[in-house]
Parts: structure tokens; C-alpha cells; sequence
């Protein structure tokens, strides 16, 4: 007991101390129209106030390594991609502007955990990040930690071979036959499901990211990669980054990716799903769509 009023003194002390309760509350106010002067704002609903980590910003995390949706430019070390610029978008629409630092790039697995750790208990956001943007796809096993946003991009997975590879989805589920995926991805799961044998005699190999994945199957050190489809068609096909390997076929999972929100934030995911709603309307997403794919997808 004396732990927890001890907690909720200091609590009520930051809160008293202003800065950070204020702002926020001037964040969740939020009735900056967006620049267009359109309807495109963070007001309160009936959802409650929104609650930021930082005053008037959007701040995100994600793993870096996912092209194109994020990924770190090689001469500046700025993010970009599309759910970067998805973000900044978003913000724009929310009358914020989206914060990315060098502390918002974790492993892919860490990004449910921090979202569903930010600490909102005494009516402020206390905690890394407000949001989780990555390639991520809605699962009913995320959902049941985060909020996770409506779907803003259809995805598939995707089998990756070297080009004079003969494996095939059969093939690959023996013994002995080393498959890479992402640690804590749809692929990974898909890839437990659907290749048992390999599985049960340890040839499913957890790696902290596709580039290591790919890296590793360019050196044969692994036989196959499972990943999303529209990350391994942009490595090899569209940016042509592995000259010995093709996207064998594609594994139709119809997955969708969404953002994560806390649980402890209806009104940042209600302004989240209002303004993606308005970033299709007003033709945002198909601008994206085709910056980062060449066509609407
Ligand atoms: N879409 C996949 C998932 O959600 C992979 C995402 C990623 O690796 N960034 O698990």
C-alpha cells in the first residue's frame, strides 16, 4: 500500500508540475485545423481526451529494417518509407506532426510490448511512443494487448529462394531444411504452421530482421526465407538488391497492416481511423501507394 500512494504522489506532483499535464491536454485539444483548413483535427470525441508522450507531436516506432515501408537512409540515417511518410501524413491530419528519433527503431517483437507499456493512468501519456507503425499486421494475438488501427494496406507473404534454388513449399518441410524468418512476424507464425517437420527438427531460424534473412540466404546458409510479399518483390524486383534471388511465389495469407495504439488511448485511435479515412477520401493513401509502389496496391 505504500508502494502504490507513494506511486500516485508522484503522479499528482508531475501533474501538478504543469508542463507536461498542460501541453498534453493543449495536445488532446487539439482544434488545430490541419493546414488545408479542413475537418482534419484531434478534438476530444466521445472517445476522451487524446494523451501524447510529447507535447503536439506524433511519436512512432518501428523497425528499421522493412523496405519499403521503413527502412534508414544510407547517407543521411533518416527514416523514410512508407509508413514514415504514412506518419507524417497522419500527424498532418491529426494537427500534429510525427516525431521519429534514433531511440524509435527497436526489434519488430519489442514494438507490442512498449505501445501496450506507455503508462496512462493518471490522464497523461507517460512512455516511449504513442504509436507502432511497421508493416505490422492486425492479428487477433496483438489485439489482445494493443488497439490495433483499421487496415490501411492489404499484404500476403511470400516464398524467397536463390534463383537456382528447386525447393518448393513441399519440399522445404523435412528435415535438415533451414527456412529464415522474422522473429515475432506473421511469417514466422505462418511458417511453424505450415512447414511442421521443418519446424519440429529446429530448421525454422528466428532473425531480428528480412535483411539478415535475405543476407543469409544469399550465402546458403539458409534454403528459403518466408516474408511479406511486398517487401521481398521491393528488394529483389523493384531495387534489384540480390542479384541470385527471386520471390519464388507468393503465400496468399491476406493479411492487413495496421497501426498499434494503446488500449489505454480510444481517442488517439479514433483520431488515427479518422484521419486515415480522410487520407483515402482525399487521395493521401493513393499518392503513397504509388510513391513507394509505383501504382495503387
Ligand atoms: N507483417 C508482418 C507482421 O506483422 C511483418 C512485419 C515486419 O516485419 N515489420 O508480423
Amino acid at each position: 500500500m505504500h508502494n502504490m500512494s507513494r506511486r500516485s504522489f508522484l503522479k499528482g506532483s508531475s501533474l501538478l508540475a504543469g508542463m507536461g499535464a498542460i501541453s498534453l491536454v493543449g495536445c488532446g485539444g487539439g482544434a488545430t485545423p490541419a493546414a488545408d483548413g479542413g475537418s482534419a483535427q484531434a478534438a476530444p470525441d466521445a472517445a476522451g481526451t487524446i494523451m501524447l508522450v510529447n507535447e503536439g507531436k506524433l511519436t512512432c516506432i518501428s523497425n528499421m529494417y522493412f523496405p519499403p515501408f521503413e527502412f534508414m537512409d544510407e547517407k543521411t540515417g533518416e527514416p523514410k518509407g512508407f509508413d514514415i511518410d504514412l506518419s507524417r501524413e497522419l500527424a498532418k491530419h491529426m494537427g500534429l506532426e510525427a516525431n521519429w528519433t534514433k531511440e524509435s527503431n527497436m526489434g519488430f517483437d519489442t514494438l507490442v510490448p512498449t505501445i501496450s507499456a506507455v503508462d496512462y493512468s493518471d490522464g497523461t501519456a507517460k512512455g516511449k511512443a504513442d504509436i507502432a507503425i511497421a508493416g505490422m499486421t492486425i492479428t487477433d494475438k496483438r489485439k489482445q494487448e494493443v488497439d490495433m488501427s483499421d487496415p490501411y494496406l492489404d499484404s500476403n507473404q511470400s516464398l524467397v529462394l536463390r534463383k537456382d534454388s528447386e525447393e518448393t513449399l513441399e519440399s522445404l518441410n523435412a528435415e535438415g531444411k533451414k527456412i529464415a524468418v522474422q522473429d515475432g512476424t506473421t511469417g514466422e507464425e505462418w511458417a511453424r504452421e505450415n512447414l511442421p517437420v521443418a519446424d519440429a527438427s529446429k530448421g525454422i531460424v528466428k532473425l531480428d530482421d528480412i535483411i539478415n534473412a535475405m543476407n543469409g540466404l544469399n550465402s546458403t546458409t539458409y534454403d528459403a526465407v518466408i516474408t511479406d510479399l511486398p517487401v521481398a518483390k521491393y528488394q529483389i524486383e523493384t531495387e534489384k538488391n540480390y542479384a541470385d534471388l527471386k520471390v519464388a511465389e507468393g503465400i496468399p495469407t491476406g493479411e492487413q497492416y495496421g497501426i498499434a495504439v494503446s488500449k489505454s488511448n480510444p481517442a488517439l485511435l479514433a483520431a488515427i481511423n479518422k484521419a486515415l479515412k480522410e487520407m483515402v477520401e482525399d487521395g493521401t493513401m493513393k499518392q503513397l501507394q504509388i510513391t513507394w509502389f509505383g501504382s495503387e496496391v
